[in-house]
């Protein structure tokens, strides 16, 4: 099984004779179980031979429903395929930890979801800027008309530097808008030059003008797929939770 750990990063362990193991977990090795692990290392493998292990949270909200259930496979995805196997760094563990509480909370809305994205983006190195037009510099007013998501340079094009031939993503000036203000919050919960612990209250802290409710699907599905072409280029495998996902 994979797991996700605070200070080894992403980590393949075995539970050696399931049956056996079954009596000696319990639950505690069940999917989304925020748990306390022992493990062993043998020298010249990268295999974690399990022990024993404490659940801390069960966390069972997350499968209490199938939204919750979706979502919370879908951060789990996620952040598999954007590390690599002891990654070590307690960033990606945090914003992981820090998703499913909110997920244990309250059923999974579209923000909450674009956040965890882009903070797993930010932590990994790959933080997009919307602030600027990645083809002139121009100030945020330039997308007053909307903006082309431009992948590769980790941003948007303007309409002028876009141009009517150009590809990738239309955003209306809305859904640009949203981007840009979800991308605050996660500048503000993530650790900084000011500050270097990291804050899950404040990254979710999703206010209400923030909610992407469902009157605006047309904004919800815009970000949805603006966020999913910029995690793409970083996954070790397509994402299987996507298509799970285009309720939410
Ligand atoms: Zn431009």
């Amino acid at each position: 099984m994979t797991l996700l750990s605070q200070d080894a990063g992403k980590i393949t362990g075995i539970a050696k004779g399931a049956k056996r193991s079954r009596k000696r977990f319990g639950a505690a090795l069940e999917l989304f179980c925020h748990i306390r692990l022992d493990y062993r290392e043998r020298r010249g493998s990268d295999l974690a031979f399990l022990e024993r292990a404490v659940i801390l949270r069960p966390w069972s909200g997350l499968v209490s429903s199938l939204e919750r259930y979706v979502a919370a496979t879908h951060i789990v995805e996620v952040a598999d395929k954007m590390s690599a196997e002891r990654e070590v760094g307690s960033d990606l563990y945090d914003v992981v930890v820090a998703a499913l509480e909110r997920l244990e909370r309250a059923e999974p809305c579209a923000a909450t979801l674009r956040i965890f994205e882009l903070a797993v983006l930010a932590v990994s190195g790959y933080g997009p800027d919307f602030s600027v037009c990645v083809g002139c510099s121009s100030e945020f007013q330039a997308f007053d008309r909307g903006a082309r998501l431009h992948v590769a340079g980790g941003g948007l094009l303007c309409s002028q530097c876009a141009g009517p031939e150009a590809s990738g993503l239309l955003l209306g000036p809305d859904s640009v808008d949203c981007l840009h203000r979800l991308t605050g919050l996660v500048a503000v919960g993530l650790p900084n030059e000011t500050r270097d612990t990291f804050c899950g209250t404040s990254l979710f802290s999703v206010d209400e003008h923030l909610e992407i409710d469902s009157a605006r699907h047309r904004v919800a599905s815009e970000l949805r797929l603006a966020v999913a072409a910029l995690i793409e280029p970083h996954l070790r495998s397509p994402l299987r939770s996507l298509d799970l996902m285009s309720g939410i």
